[in-house]
């Protein structure tokens, strides 16, 4: 029974079904493919898209004509009612007059009224349609992230990546919501409206179309300059929020150090940055907007003077004077909120490239038509394997050549910096050398990587908890264990030793980073976790070097236990560790210097005899 519970509160929404679970998340994987050139990138995109949302935009199209009946309805009924109303004080009041009034106050009325069930209706398919391709993107960018290599996310700050996740792609959002919304519509609009005024009177037509070069000049000059401050303003807010993930992540150093009002100083700096650029972006906006105004008012009364002057040469009724003057002010009121719409579409394209920085990034693992990995057996040969960190001029790794056979234990040893764990990354495959790693006969280049680390664990030096209880760290990503496999990893980890005095055991907490555990039993929960896994091969990369003699003990203890049946690779700083393995390697600025068993390596009196003499005397 008390097993239900805990299996409850670890799911905790088992078993109850949920509306959200109901969302269904289009998959836009594809959507930047063809813009392959980042930062440019997003070619193709907006035509991919229209297609992905094909019948939405049609829909919502067909429904925003009904719902702007009374933009054209009304001017025209208008109209026709002044005309009513003067013929009326030239000649009085007729039947078919009143008739007429009557029928033109209807339709306005009902245009109005139909407004309100399409409005509603319109917004429901936008909205519909925007929030789905929003989840779309965002869920195509987590994937994309998982596919890129550590490689990628070491040289960007995790900051920027977030900075990027929530506000770009919401910049996103609000560019399809402008589009949708707005551009969509007033194009619309703005061509009926035309077609009424060409239809009508086709010489006054082409006064109208005077303003929409005048519009579109202003959008020209100032576009650039808006494009330019959108862009400085976001790389000032992505370079803030790295370096504010930066400042949370070393507060402990930087207590330790009484350094406060360093870093105070230096987020100030990025904040003053980020508030001056705010600050350029709002006065363009501000200059932009203004000068809009005053041009589409400017416009505005020189038709109505233009209409007069028709009027009073009786080309044109007085009707129709309000007629086109309202249908004048409601294109040139289209075009001026289309051209105003280009900061919008700015910011958006803006993000639009941002975003296209990540998906388009080439840095990725490709499993695709790579052979699967059934089993791994643990025979290993480095050939020739060479490496060098990008922009890095002095080799990592030397020109290494090593075999090792199934369930042998390889121990590397070596001074901070000798290139050990840059081996143990090319083993897990995060590091891509020249030459060749065979696993089981088959070149690496040829295994689908995701699927072979399924059959690989590793122990680095510094271990990753995440929040949640010692239990959840263990199982992490494992769908189904038993409690006897978890029990036993538990037991090969040599965490009883602790955990009997832990009031909740398996269930305590661990705090953020792991914080509450210490050094020694982090590490062994790290081991619980790597041995769960059955791993056929596992890798433990300085696993015990940070660790007082006491947890070393206890880790030590672990490791001996966790060797056994399987290929193991330890990196080790304290040569008791490696007494027992079948091969020691001892590296020296990336080469492989001497290569043999223990007593061989001390028979030789060569290097590693050398290092164990040091570490004697220590
Ligand atoms: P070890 O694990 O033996 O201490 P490493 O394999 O970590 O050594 O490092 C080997 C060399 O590669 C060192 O000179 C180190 O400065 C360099 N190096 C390690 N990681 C990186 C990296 N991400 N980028 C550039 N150089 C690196
Ligand atoms: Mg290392």
């Amino acid at each position: 029974m008390e097993n239900d519970v805990s299996e409850e509160e670890r799911t905790p929404l088992r078993g109850k079904r949920r509306k959200e679970d109901e969302v269904m998340i289009p998959n836009y994987d594809h959507l930047f493919d063809e813009g392959k050139t980042a930062p440019k990138g997003g070619k193709g995109f907006f035509g991919k898209l229209v297609k992905y949302n094909f019948k939405g935009i049609a829909t919502s199209t067909v429904v925003y004509l009904f719902q702007a009946l009374p933009v054209w309805v009304m001017p025209l009924c208008t109209a026709n009612i002044i005309d009513y109303a003067t013929k009326a004080v030239e000649s009085g009041v007729t039947n078919e007059i009143l008739f007429g009034v009557a029928v033109n106050v209807a339709s306005i009325i009902l245009s109005l009224a139909l407004n309100v069930p399409f409005t509603v209706l319109r917004w429901r398919i936008v909205s519909k349609m925007l929030r789905r391709t929003g989840a779309g993107i965002k869920s195509a960018v987590v994937r994309k992230l998982q596919c890129l290599s550590i490689t990628y996310h070491r040289d960007m700050q995790s900051g920027k990546i977030q900075a990027k996740f929530l506000k770009d792609v919401e910049a996103l959002e609000t560019l399809f919501h402008t589009i949708m919304l707005h551009v969509l519509p007033h194009v619309l609009m703005i061509i009926v409206s035309t077609a009424i005024s060409v239809y009508k009177n086709g010489f006054v037509a082409l006064f109208f179309l005077l303003v929409i070069p005048l519009n579109v000049w202003l959008g020209f000059v100032f576009r650039k300059k808006i494009r330019d401050t959108n862009k400085d303003y976001r790389v000032k807010t992505e370079d803030m929020s790295a370096k504010l993930t930066t400042m949370m992540e070393m507060t402990a150093v930087t207590k330790a150090h009484g350094l406060e009002s360093v870093e105070i100083a230096s987020l100030d700096k990025s904040i003053k940055n980020v508030t001056y650029s705010g600050l350029e972006v709002d006065k363009v906006h501000a200059y932009f907007g203004s000068v809009s105004y005053a041009l589409h008012n400017i416009l505005n009364v020189g038709c109505l003077a233009f209409c007069v002057f028709l009027a009073i040469k009786k080309v044109i009724t007085i009707g129709e004077v309000v007629l086109y003057q309202s249908m004048f002010t409601s294109i040139s009121g289209q075009v001026s909120s289309l051209v105003g719409e280009i900061p919008a579409l700015g910011k958006g394209a803006d993000a639009l490239s941002s975003v296209a920085e990540i998906m388009t990034a080439t840095d990725v693992e490709q499993s695709f038509g790579k052979a699967r990995v059934g089993k791994v057996y643990g025979n290993v040969e480095f050939k020739g394997v060479t490496y060098s960190y990008p922009k890095s001029s002095v080799l990592a790794v030397k020109n290494l050549n090593l075999k090792v056979k199934s369930g042998e234990c390889v121990a590397f040893v070596g001074s901070s910096g000798s290139g050990k764990s840059t081996v143990m990354n090319i083993l897990i495959g995060l590091l891509k050398p020249q030459g060749e790693v065979i696993i089981d006969g088959t070149p690496m280049t040829e295994l689908d990587l995701a699927e072979y680390r399924h059959h690989i664990s590793v122990v680095p030096q510094n271990s990753i908890l995440f929040p949640g209880t010692i239990r959840e760290n263990i199982t992490y990503g494992l769908d189904k264990y038993t409690e006897e496999e978890l029990f036993k990893a538990v037991e090969m980890a040599n965490m009883n030793e602790f955990l009997k005095d832990l009031p909740d055991g398996l269930d305590t907490l661990v705090g953020e980073h792991g914080d509450k555990l210490s050094g020694g039993q982090k590490q062994r929960v790290a081991i619980a976790r790597a041995l769960i896994r059955n791993p056929d091969i596992l890798i433990l990369d300085e696993a015990t070097s940070a660790l007082d003699n006491l947890s070393e003990y206890h880790v030590q203890q672990a490791i001996s236990a966790s060797v056994a049946g399987r290929t193991t690779f330890i990196v080790a700083h304290r040569l008791s560790t490696i007494r027992n393995a079948d091969t020691i390697v001892v590296m020296e600025s990336g080469e492989a210097v001497e290569i043999g068993t223990y007593d061989e390596l001390i028979a030789k009196k060569g290097k590693f005899y050398e290092l164990k003499k040091l570490a004697e005397r220590e």
